[in-house]
């Protein structure tokens, strides 16, 4: 599982916030340094440097292409293997790949049902 830093919801409000208040503004620094578009805790440079504006959170993306690709490992390693019936081919898979921590459940248990769609048709 991997993690991705987030806007939460404070930061969200601060962001929304920063762009509604400083829609017309720039950075005025040159006249009067902080100017208040700088020092607006929700300018992007200042949420960068508040942790209570960000949180990390499950990169589902990444964590969907890694359970797919670990359907497609056991699929294509099961369909090509001579096993005769989905039974067999499940039980090789419980052996194989559930004590492996590396292949996630959601893979496998998305390649078992694959194989139970797979043995059906070519039996
Ligand atoms: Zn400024």
């Amino acid at each position: 599982m991997s993690l991705k830093r987030t806007l939460n919801q404070l930061g969200i409000a601060l962001q929304d916030e920063f762009e509604a208040d400083m829609r017309d503004s720039c950075c005025s620094c040159h006249l009067n340094p902080p100017c208040n578009y700088c020092i607006h805790p929700g300018n992007p440079n200042n949420l960068e440097e508040t942790p209570e504006a960000w949180d990390d959170v499950e990169d589902v993306k990444e964590s969907q292409a890694k359970w797919l690709n670990d359907s497609d490992i056991i699929f294509t390693a099961i369909s090509t293997s001579a096993f005769e019936s989905f039974k067999e081919a499940e039980t090789a898979i419980v052996m194989l790949y559930v004590p492996d921590i590396t292949f996630s459940r959601a893979g496998i248990s998305h390649a078992l049902k694959r194989l139970e769609d797979f043995y059906s048709k070519n039996s």
